[in-house]
């Protein structure tokens, strides 16, 4: 491993971030389990579980970096790379900072030109993308959705008319309340794909629709058990360019051009200016039609 100097050219450690593991013992990298017994510190999420994949050495000192303690850590890990010693992070499965604890180290590293470098390696919700069958060219994930349910459906609303596909954390014990908010939010037809206890014995990757897909996980108690990721399609909702040239087509011929681009203007959220224009048969709407 190479170290990492700073621009004062005094020698620092580096921030490793590793990724281990979803499930299967095997997927972690040869590279991970050499920086995992080499770093001199390793700050794992939850060093019992870490164990469970590498032993570590008695030159190495191990901590503990929860979501709980992350911030009192910072210093002495600071402290720890600008003294020259490298130090891995890790999480308890995939790749730490991904709806997991490792932010603010990370950010506290570049802060102190530290050098900061990627072991990469599993992620649930790029394995959960690539095998969904759904389209992968554009992405969005949201991590997980609100515990509480009014603040999930209203996420879930505003999702709603996201245009590609996006990815989100389940706890599978709250697939069917989570499956009944989606189906209300984005319609029964929308099509999704479970991803669920990957890598594991009883993985499952079913494709469907939000609707049928909740009546097989209610019906099938197993499917409620472990951790679940959702990929859900993008929505096929028209682009407002499009959406405004059909309308300006129907309100041309209903009424005089003046009203048709007034209406026009107040129902699309396009400038008048650009109405009168599309109105007229003259498309300059070339911002995609909103006026943001
Ligand atoms: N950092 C991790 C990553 O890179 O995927 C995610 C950690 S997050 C605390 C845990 C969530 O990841 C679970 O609730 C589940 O949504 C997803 N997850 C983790 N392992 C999984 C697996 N084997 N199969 C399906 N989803 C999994």
């Amino acid at each position: 491993m190479t170290k990492a100097s700073d621009q004062s050219s005094q020698a620092y450690g580096t921030l490793w971030v590793v990724a281990t593991p979803l499930g299967h013992r095997d997927d972690i990298s040869d590279r991970a389990r050499e920086v995992l017994t080499t770093a001199p510190v390793v700050a794992a999420e939850d060093t019992r579980i870490t164990r469970r994949l590498v032993e570590p050495a008695r030159h190495q000192r191990w901590v503990s970096v929860n979501e709980h303690s992350e911030s009192d850590r910072i210093n002495e890990l600071i402290d720890a790379l600008r003294a020259g010693d490298d130090v891995a992070l890790v999480s308890d499965a995939g790749t730490p900072l991904i709806s997991d604890p490792g932010f603010r180290l990370v950010s506290a590293a570049h802060d102190h030109q530290i050098r900061v470098s990627p072991v990469p390696g599993p992620s649930a919700a790029i394995a959960a993308l690539s095998v969904s069958g759904l389209p992968c060219d554009r992405f969005f994930f949201e991590g997980f959705l609100p515990p509480k349910r009014q603040a999930r459906q209203r996420r879930l609303t505003a999702l709603a008319d996201h245009p590609s596909t996006w990815i989100v954390y389940v706890p599978a014990r709250d697939l069917g309340v989570v499956l009944e908010d989606m189906s209300t939010a984005l319609g029964a037809e929308r099509p999704i794909t479970l991803a669920r206890e990957l890598t594991k014995q009883f993985e499952t990757v079913r494709r469907s629709t939000i609707g049928e897909l909740k009546a097989w996980v209610l019906a099938d108690p197993d499917q409620r058990l472990g951790e679940a990721v959702c990929v859900i399609h993008g929505s096929n909702v028209p682009s407002p360019k499009i959406a405004a040239n059909v309308l300006a087509r129907a309100l041309k011929e209903a009424l005089p051009p003046s009203k048709a681009a007034r209406l026009l203007a107040n129902v699309s959220g396009l400038t008048r200016q650009q109405a009168w224009a599309l109105v007229e048969g003259n498309d300059s709407c070339e911002d995609g039609g909103s006026r943001a």
